[in-house]
């Protein structure tokens, strides 16, 4: 049986388009992803699991003061941030497109 006639393989190509989306998709990309402004440097870094950015209740500024971060999430919530700091990493399921 060749391809056109497996119900499977056409299923299966109904998924193509938002994988490939993902697999395109960068974390320099995402709307989640800051600047993040400390006295000495600015690093990168996601701010997706801060509670207020994450559901979108406050706009995501492109760059945020690290104070701001150690407020609402402590010094724990910030290296939390940090762990994302590759622009070029794959995204991850909660990617939003920057706008
Ligand atoms: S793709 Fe995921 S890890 Fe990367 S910045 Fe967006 S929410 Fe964070």
């Amino acid at each position: 049986m060749g391809h056109k006639n497996n119900v499977l393989w056409e299923k299966h190509r109904l998924y193509l388009p938002d994988m490939r989306s993902r697999a395109i998709h960068r974390c320099k990309h995402c709307k989640f992803f800051v600047a993040i402004r400390g006295k000495a440097e600015t690093r990168r870094g996601c701010v997706v699991n801060i509670k207020a950015y994450g559901n979108l209740e406050k706009p995501v500024p492109p760059v945020i003061p690290v104070m701001d971060i150690i407020k609402r999430v402590g010094l724990e919530g910030l290296e939390e941030c940090l762990k994302h700091s590759d622009p070029d990493a794959q995204s991850c399921g909660q990617f939003t497109l920057k706008q």
